[in-house]
């Protein structure tokens, strides 16, 4: 078998990895790297030639996710994922396709994305599935979002175990993912593999007295969430804590918590999660949004890192309110409008800079990805004879590459784009 990396190579964004047998061909993910140098370009993954028998997607988000309909511009590969990452993919794929054509990118059109999605196999948690010949394959829950999976991969008496994103520690939504059983190969993430995350119980306690230390002031919070999992995560978390202030959910958060209440076996907690959606307030016309800051009270938004989105029409009022504060829930990428407000506390607003100085700007790290500590723990429960480090930046992998090489003693790398791993080489 050989194996090589198309995306995602040092670099977080393009999940891409090409797996080739002597009968079959198939890709582990094929996404999109956002932002791009003036954040406004989605940076594709490199090309696949020729036939494609198959891609197995770990999860719905774009960086794994959103280059798939690009393929059936030239191909037409069955398409496997969990149940619950479909309806998500599609909306998150039009919304991508929107953007693209509002900016004028070139993309694919409506046509090659119906033919993407009927060519979906839904394939659920733990059954072996066989796309191919010399082929087979099980998803197993990753932890990291609704439906995200980790996939055991057996080919020819071997085993190949990809990651995809995960977390190996419980949240609010969902449980940690499980240890793999003893894998040959082990493709692993490594976006936090030389960085550890705080204590989950001190992080929520921090989170909740500092909204609370803001209402009891007098002022208004707005919580700027990713759609796909902080939303729902940070509005339980509020209810589960009984948050004494108005809390309103705005922005595509709301569409992907439908799709949540939808799955009811793939949530930790679904009665909470449940709860929660009912207590919350949903904003569903432009005009409750004039109404929210007239008591203090909480506004969990996208886009996360203030990219655009519902989020923009909150922050003008909220910097005119005495004690508020903009709690980030989730990394800001160096570059986006997220981080600039984080590290400058400015913003800008059709081409001139708002100062927000006056208001609490922090970042609370919920993250949906395991730590060192998690990377490390799973590389060990494995046993693998080679290990390749990817979906990190260069310093990350590098770092889970030495210590691969020291502590587990087998072969390790952080593949480059382009780079080819003939697996019986190293097995
Ligand atoms: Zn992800
Ligand atoms: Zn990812």
């Amino acid at each position: 078998m050989e194996i090589q990396f198309l995306g995602a190579a040092r670099e977080v964004g393009r999940s891409a990895i090409l797996l080739q047998t002597k009968q079959s061909k198939l890709l582990l993910d094929y996404g999109l790297k956002l932002g791009g140098e003036d954040n406004r370009t989605a940076l594709r993954p490199l090309p696949v030639h020729g036939y494609l028998d198959a891609v197995i997607l770990s999860h719905a988000h774009l960086d794994h996710c959103g280059a798939i309909p690009h393929l059936f511009q030239s191909a037409e590969p069955s398409v496997y994922m969990n149940p619950a990452t479909l309806p998500i993919t599609e909306m998150l794929i039009r919304d991508s396709m929107h953007i693209a054509r509002q900016r004028k990118q070139e993309t694919y059109n409506n046509s090659t994305f119906k033919r993407m999605l009927r060519n979906v196999k839904p394939v659920p948690y733990n059954q072996f599935h066989s796309p191919t010949q010399d082929i087979s394959f099980k998803f197993s829950d990753a932890g990291h979002i609704l439906g995200s999976c980790m996939t055991q991969i057996k080919t020819n008496g071997m085993n190949v175990f990809y990651t995809g994103d995960y977390k190996n520690t419980d949240t609010h939504m969902h449980k940690g993912a499980k240890k793999p059983g003893e894998s040959e190969v082990l493709i692993i993430e490594a976006t936090y593999g030389a960085r550890e995350h705080p204590d989950r119980k001190k992080l929520e306690k921090d989170f909740i007295e500092s909204i609370r230390a803001v209402i009891e002031a007098g002022g208004s919070v707005v919580l700027p969430a990713f759609a796909v999992g902080r939303t729902q995560e940070i509005v339980t978390l509020l209810y589960s804590n009984k948050i004494h202030a108005p809390v309103y959910m705005d922005g595509m958060g709301r569409a992907i918590s439908e799709i949540y209440l939808d799955y009811s076996k793939n949530v930790k907690d679904y009665d909470e999660f449940y709860g929660a959606m009912k207590w919350v307030n949903w904003i569903t016309h432009h005009k409750q949004r004039e109404q929210v800051f007239n008591e203090p009270s909480v506004v969990v938004t996208t886009a996360g890192m203030l990219s655009g989105g519902p989020v923009m029409e909150y922050l003008p009022e909220l910097r005119t309110l005495r004690n508020s504060a903009l709690f980030f829930t989730g990394f800001q990428v160096p570059g986006t409008p997220g981080r600039i407000m984080l590290e400058e506390k400015k913003m800008e607003f059709d081409d001139v800079n708002v100062n927000f100085s006056n208001i609490d700007i922090k970042y609370f790290d919920f993250s949906a990805h395991c730590d060192e500590h998690g990377v490390k723990k799973f590389i060990s429960g494995c046993n693998p004879k080679l290990v390749l480090v990817q979906h990190g930046e260069e310093e990350q992998c590098e770092d889970v590459v030495d210590w691969v090489e020291q502590e587990i003693g087998c072969f390790a790398f952080a593949p480059k784009l382009r780079e080819k791993f003939k697996v019986e080489d190293f097995v």
